[in-house]
């Protein structure tokens, strides 16, 4: 006998808010873009604080939508992670990233790329392996890749979370810890990521009560004296002005990562950076 289930459901769903069916339209296109690679990486240039030598690059995923143009991330990452596309779309973003680095003689010049892994990427149990398959297939060695990881995704199953970062360790690639100070902020966290990197979030650095110019300038020196003690390399992110730089440069932070010194940008203006810097 013929079914007629899912055709009548459809036909009693009440209509969806305009919200909604946006969600859904963005998901369909989403899928389609990670087929049709209409996925784009930007890269944004980080410097060592007291050198000024480029030390890396953070990867900063972009759609280049056929109709609306090059979407920011705001616009697609949260449907990505409701959607589970997060998943594919993270894999792709890695995979790219560590291309693209070996591609530039991050080996040979010891600089770094970093990637934006979210929760469901990070708590997937094959991470592991996809993390060792992009550096396998791009030649990128571990220590040149570091993985971002925001505090609530260490927080959410703490004891597989911190097992995961074991076996990222022993991999040999870094973990730095991003956003640090907004949401959940567990001083407690770091005793977990001796070694790693800590990356200050923009809003310590610019305006607000904690701007690092201002009153917020002695919990920005306790923060960084804090990761230093714990032998952590610490990023500020969200640099704008020269005075934000030579404080954060005073106060000991040790690189420095914002639209002051590059905006992201496309793989070839990179290219163009490279070529220009001296290899050491
Ligand atoms: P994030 O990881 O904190 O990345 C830094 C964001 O700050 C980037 O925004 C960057 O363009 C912006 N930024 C850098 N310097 C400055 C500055 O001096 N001033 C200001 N106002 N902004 C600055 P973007 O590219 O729009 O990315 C937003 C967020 O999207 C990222 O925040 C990250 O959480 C997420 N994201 C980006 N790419 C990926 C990805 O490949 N995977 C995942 N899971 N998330 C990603
Ligand atoms: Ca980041
Ligand atoms: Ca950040
Ligand atoms: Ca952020």
């Amino acid at each position: 006998a013929k079914r007629e289930g899912k055709n009548s459901v459809r036909a009693f769903q009440p209509l969806m808010g305009i919200e909604a069916a946006e969600r859904v339209s963005t998901e369909r296109d989403l899928r389609l873009a990670l087929t049709q690679r209409h996925l784009v990486l930007h890269y944004q240039s980080q410097f060592d604080a007291q050198s000024g030598r480029l030390t890396g690059f953070e990867a900063l995923v972009r759609w280049q939508h056929p109709t609306h143009g090059l979407l920011y991330p705001g616009k697609f990452i949260e449907i990505a992670e409701d959607s589970g596309l997060i998943v594919p779309m993270g894999e792709w973003v890695l995979n790219e990233a560590c291309r693209q680095a070996a591609v530039w003689g991050a080996n040979g010049q010891g600089f770094t790329v970093s990637v934006n892994v979210s929760a469901l990427q990070f708590m997937d149990p094959v991470f592991l392996l996809k993390v060792q398959a992009a550096l396998d297939s791009s030649g990128l060695k571990p220590e040149c890749l570091i993985l971002e990881l925001t505090e609530s995704v260490l927080l959410e199953n703490r004891e597989r979370a911190l097992k995961q970062l074991t076996h990222l360790r022993d991999i040999g690639v870094r973990l730095a810890l991003d956003d640090f100070g907004t949401g959940y902020s567990s001083l407690g966290l770091l005793q977990h990521l001796q070694g790693d990197i800590l990356k200050i979030d923009s809003s310590f650095v610019r305006g607000g009560q904690i701007d690092v110019a201002g009153p917020g300038r002695a919990l920005i020196e306790f923060l960084i004296s804090l990761a230093h003690s714990l032998g952590m390399c610490v990023i500020a992110e969200g640099v704008e002005t020269e005075e934000q730089y030579q404080a954060l440069r005073s106060l000991d932070c040790d690189r420095i990562q914002g639209f002051l010194l590059g905006r992201p940008e496309p793989a070839e203006l990179i290219e163009k950076r490279l070529n220009m810097v001296e290899p050491r």
